[in-house]
């Protein structure tokens, strides 16, 4: 009989989290006008709004803490940083940032101008903004299959290797400065890209002198859903496979609040000696100088253990079957879940969950607050209060922190989970009372539809 996967490590420090009753969440939910975001975090018991900073760091990562050079050039700590991320990655330039979509600015402001256009499999919402910040195009192409929630493949990250052709075919190769790889596909679910694909994608960018980029923030999972189910990889160690990823590309940028386990942090990559002297310079101007890029000492010794720690195979089989485990356990109820279960977290198919509830009454918002006054557990609507009336689904991601829930945790978001959807012909739509101009779901205030409208706040 196959035994239980257990968590990899035990608990030193512990963080208490705290209950509520369900007349307090009521209150809660009504103050904070049903947006969760608006919510104190300590009026939270599970917390899955992200799995971004939200990690737990190991006794490694603390002690490398201390060993924190806070030299302002030359850092010790810099050292130690860049050598961990070529260990992986394998790229000549390293530059540290404060996170992600710092990597991003930089990288785009110097490769792209305006009219250009950036194919990707699936474009990150920051990464698309500061594509579009520059004046060129995000075109996402991901395989037909990532577009639907409930068909299953094992690598629906995949980029559609025959739209890039014609895409670079259709407007030309100087317009495109770069293709770029998401890995996983966060926007689409948290799904893995293939090796083969990775192979597929870098040999027309070469034939065609377009370097190639990846979103690296989930680099590990992605490793390790390779390894799972790509044949040729079953006995390569995750980090083998992170490294042939990686050489079919000329840079990256990465998040290393994600699989760089830090609660703070990011970097970017590349190859070319002139980008890389153009990207210090704009780093130099607005994140800090080129050995610490806007983090402190300390913060580069958590990286440079954590992105070798989240390369560690008994870390990963964990990581990916408690995600599963999560999405397995409620889909096996009928409850509708984007399938196969994702890296990172597990999105609920809210139009599905709640079809009585039309799109513009937001049935991810009002699926997410019945999460919380259920049971206290904090998610994320994707769908039309983030994207509008463009959103082609309505989603509630229960994105999962590292190493943080243990499965009884998670047991317990699966019985909060059964419990609501026994009860889903019950649950409201929401309307807005408040909108921000831009990024709206930040900061928007709803109430159910079933309630009179306020005056002061409908005309706030
Ligand atoms: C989180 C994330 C980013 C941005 O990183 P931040 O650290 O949040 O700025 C970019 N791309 C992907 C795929 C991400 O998941």
């Amino acid at each position: 009989m196959a035994r239980t996967i257990i968590e990899p490590f035990r608990i030193k420090s512990v963080e208490p989290i705290r209950w509520t009753t369900r007349e307090e969440r009521e209150q809660l939910l009504r103050a904070a006008h049903y947006n969760l975001f608006l919510l104190p975090a300590d009026d939270v018991l599970i917390d899955l709004l992200t799995d971004s900073g939200t990690g737990a760091m190991s006794t490694h990562q603390w002690a490398a803490i201390m060993e924190g050079d806070e030299s302002y050039a030359g850092s010790r700590s810099f050292d130690r940083f860049r050598n961990s991320v070529q260990d992986i990655f394998g790229y000549r330039h390293v530059i540290p940032t404060h996170q992600g979509r710092a990597a991003e600015r930089i990288l785009f402001s110097v490769m792209c101008k305006k009219g250009d256009i950036v194919p990707n499999n699936t474009h990150f919402d920051t990464t698309r903004a500061n594509v579009e910040f520059v004046g060129a195009e995000a075109v996402d192409l991901v395989i037909e299959e990532g577009k639907h929630p409930s068909v299953v493949h094992p690598f629906k990250g995949n980029m559609d290797v025959g739209a890039l052709e014609t895409v670079i075919n259709r407007v030309g190769r100087e317009r495109i400065p770069l293709v770029m790889l998401t890995v996983t596909n966060n926007s689409g679910g948290g799904q893995p890209v293939s090796m083969e694909n990775v192979r597929a994608v870098s040999a027309v960018c070469r034939k065609n002198r377009i370097p190639l980029y990846f979103d690296a923030c989930r680099f590990a999972e992605n490793a390790y859903f390779i390894k799972l189910r790509e044949k040729g990889y079953e006995s390569k160690t995750p980090k083998q496979i992170a490294q042939e990823m990686f050489s079919y590309g000329d840079g990256c940028t990465m998040s290393a609040k994600k699989d760089g386990m830090a609660n703070i942090g990011g970097f970017l990559c590349t190859n070319d000696e002139l980008l890389a002297q153009q990207e210090k310079n704009l780093l130099i101007l607005t994140e800090g100088y080129p050995t610490y890029g806007g983090l402190a000492g300390r913060d580069l010794e958590a990286v440079a253990v954590g992105v070798q720690e989240a390369l560690h195979e008994d870390y990963l089989r964990y990581r990916i079957h408690s995600t599963a485990y999560l999405g397995n356990h409620i889909a096996e109820h009928g409850v509708p879940i984007v399938q196969p279960p994702g890296g990172h977290a597990i999105y609920l198919d809210a139009r599905a969950f709640l079809p009585h509830i039309p799109p513009d009454q937001f049935p991810g918002v009002a699926l997410a607050a019945e999460l919380y006054l259920e049971g206290g557990i904090r998610s994320v609507e994707i769908g039309t209060l983030m994207f509008g009336a463009a959103a082609k689904m309505d989603l509630v991601r229960l994105a999962i922190p590292r190493r943080v829930y243990t499965q009884s945790h998670i047991d317990y978001v699966v019985e909060v989970i059964l419990e609501v959807w026994k009860k889903r012909e019950q649950i409201q739509g929401l309307r807005l009372s408040y909108e921000a101009p831009f990024l709206r779901h930040f900061t928007a205030r709803l109430e159910p539809v079933g309630v009179p409208i306020t005056p002061t706040l409908a005309s706030s």
